[in-house]
């Protein structure tokens, strides 16, 4: 059985009982995540900005057979405050003394545009939704985490938070920060059962690809469901003591 993250294989009920929250579950490569670690025995708790989009998930999940009933978290990372971030935490302790996963998913792209001509209230947006959220998120979450057996931290990173890409901006530039972040992570907790690692997911078929490269062959790109493996990967047992790593997919 291969633990190569990019050809693991697990069995049809690795993440059984595993309590596993998702930023932006509602669309792309967290929702296709939420469906399918449900399906692998994962209870889910949703997260995203938009109610009926997430419901609509949380229906598809309910009807998979012998699937945990998600459980539903709206907050908008754009304009939540501390409280609603504390809220989110009592909510998931009260319900389920632990967190055993947390996969930063949720990003907004921002322009692309010089720097020279980035609109500044936009750098901060971005730079907000992508970076700041996920650090206070995760500052909130860390009690229900350590009382996990194995707990993992996933973050989304991307090509362009290795190498600036010209008119990539703010995107960039929190893609970079994302990185540091997890490896901050990693290493301040390298004595702990508590892990912290990067996926950088490539090119997929998704919404935010749609925006970044309108023009591209759409069909030539893998689907969010396709790339699933090193996330499964990072959530499950296979992966104890890898901490401080980033995978490219
Ligand atoms: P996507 O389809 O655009 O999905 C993004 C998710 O984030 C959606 O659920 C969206 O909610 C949510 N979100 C955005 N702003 C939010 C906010 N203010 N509050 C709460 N939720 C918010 O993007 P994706 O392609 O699946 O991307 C997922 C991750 O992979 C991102 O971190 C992205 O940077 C990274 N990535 C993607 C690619 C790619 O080719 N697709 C490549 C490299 C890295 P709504 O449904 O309400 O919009």
């Amino acid at each position: 059985m291969s633990t190569d993250p990019k050809t693991y294989e697990y069995a049809d009920d690795v993440l059984k009982g595993r309590i596993i929250l998702i930023t932006g579950a509602s669309d792309g490569i967290g929702r296709a995540l939420a469906i399918h670690a449900a399906t692998l025995g994962a209870q889910v708790i949703l997260h995203g900005r938009n109610t009926k989009k997430l419901e609509a998930v949380y229906d598809e999940i309910e009807a998979i057979k012998g699937a945990a009933c998600p459980s539903i978290a709206v907050l908008d990372l754009a304009s939540a405050d501390g409280d609603a971030y504390a809220a989110l935490a009592k909510s998931i302790e009260d319900e389920f003394g632990r967190l055993d996963g947390l996969v930063h998913n949720a990003s907004i792209l921002g322009q692309r545009l010089s720097l020279e001509q980035y609109d500044a209230a936009e750098w901060q947006q971005v730079l907000h939704v992508n970076l700041t959220a996920a650090f206070v998120l995760t500052q909130q979450l860390f009690p229900a985490l350590r009382n996990s057996d194995y707990p993992s931290i996933i973050f989304t990173s991307s090509g362009v938070g290795r190498v600036g890409k010209p008119f990539w901006g703010a995107y960039s530039v929190s893609k970079f920060g994302t990185e540091s972040m997890s490896q901050i992570i990693a290493g301040e907790n390298a004595h702990t059962n508590l892990r912290s690692n990067c996926i950088n997911p490539g090119p997929v078929r998704t919404k935010m690809r749609l925006e970044a490269y309108p023009a591209e062959d759409r069909d030539a790109l893998a689907k969010p469901e396709d790339i699933l493996g090193s996330y499964i990967y990072l959530l499950g047992p296979d992966s104890r003591g890898v901490t401080g790593e980033s995978f490219d997919i």
